[in-house]
């Protein structure tokens, strides 16, 4: 392992690819400069947005590198224990693959199989995925975020600072330490309601319009897609596509002359309401009053933009202020 792998990230500007994009050299700073006994490394394995998969993609096809970008931060940041935390089927599916690669670990870190990484099922809905709910999970507390601050950094898991990236930045930390980075990363790419899903690593730079031509994706019928997540990404016209994509790198294409925008609306009230942890009133209710009103199809505009007013200026953890997303951008675009 480079001995300046944080230098590393930060050079190479790894922005956290779970969504948030927080830059991952720093966090991994944060982390190390802390002083403390015992300290984790929690890889999230939680993907649970509809039209993200990517994650998925890389247990699959690249599990080696991914417990190798453990294993760099476990020594970066000095903590000699790791969770590896996955949604129900990832574990199912990768579980004992990944229990394989730990244990054959021979290393010039880890002589012998890399020891003290465990493993966690996620359970529950999408906030489980949320990196202080995940913490809760693991400590078998009430599944809920928790308050910030104190960050994960400082007091995380077990109130020891603690490391929280996702599967993909493992995978880069560990292609940066090997100096094989070529500034991409990975697309989730599919259309509403169809099976065919595909990952794409590409760069990072490209734009949207760019990524869909040179897949072979761009649609030949009137189109708009999500960009960033299946849930909670922003909708954009096929006349908005020069622009990156952000959050968890999706794309999902919708044909404009088929979709029933009640019917896609009514299919993220559901996924937010089935997914949010009823710890707050403006998430729990809000939604709650978004579905009522999309289900009877009747949308009173002075009262929804107050309901997203107070979803995004109140709820307590992400999901309730990334849920106004998709149905703001979906109005002004379609209505
Ligand atoms: S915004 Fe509130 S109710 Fe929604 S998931 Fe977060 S804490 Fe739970």
């Amino acid at each position: 392992m480079s001995k300046n792998i944080i230098t590393k990230l930060k050079k190479e500007n790894l922005l956290g690819r779970g969504g948030a994009e927080f830059p991952a050299g720093l966090k991994w700073e944060m982390v190390k400069k802390v002083e403390a006994k015992k300290k984790y490394v929690i890889c999230n394995g939680s993907e649970g947005e509809p039209g993200v998969f990517k994650d998925g993609f890389i247990l699959e096809n690249y599990p080696e590198k991914v417990v190798r970008g453990i294993e760099i931060a476990m020594k970066a940041i000095g903590g000699k224990s790791a969770y590896i935390y996955l949604r129900k089927d990832y574990y199912q599916r990768f579980v004992k693959k990944l229990k394989k690669i730990i244990q054959n670990k021979i290393s010039p870190l880890n002589k012998g199989g890399l020891r003290g990484v465990s493993f966690f099922k996620k359970q529950n809905g999408y906030f489980a995925g949320e990196e202080t709910s995940l913490l809760n999970a693991i400590e078998g507390k009430t599944l809920e975020p928790r308050e910030k601050p104190p960050f994960p950094t400082e007091k995380g898991l077990f109130d020891c600072p603690t490391l929280i990236n996702n599967i993909e930045t493992f995978y880069y930390a560990a292609k940066i330490d090997e100096n094989k980075y070529k500034k991409t990363r990975f697309y989730s790419i599919s259309e509403n309601d169809s099976k065919d899903k595909n990952v794409y690593e590409l760069p990072i730079d490209w734009t949207i319009e760019k990524i869909l031509k040179e897949t072979k994706n761009f649609p030949r019928y009137n189109f708009f897609i999500q960009s960033g997540g299946g849930a909670s990404g922003e909708i954009l016209s096929s006349d908005d596509l020069n622009q990156k994509i952000g959050g968890s790198g999706a794309i999902v294409i919708y044909d404009f002359e088929k979709t029933d925008p009640f019917e896609l609306m009514k299919k993220w009230a559901d996924f937010f309401f089935t997914g949010n942890c009823n710890k707050c009133v403006p998430c729990r209710e809000g939604i709650y009053r978004i579905r009522e009103m999309i289900e009877e199809k009747k949308i009173d505009e002075k009262i929804l933009k107050d309901l997203f007013f107070v979803l995004k200026e109140t709820s307590f953890c992400p999901l309730g202020k990334t849920a106004v997303i998709p149905f703001e951008s979906l109005i002004k675009k379609m209505f």
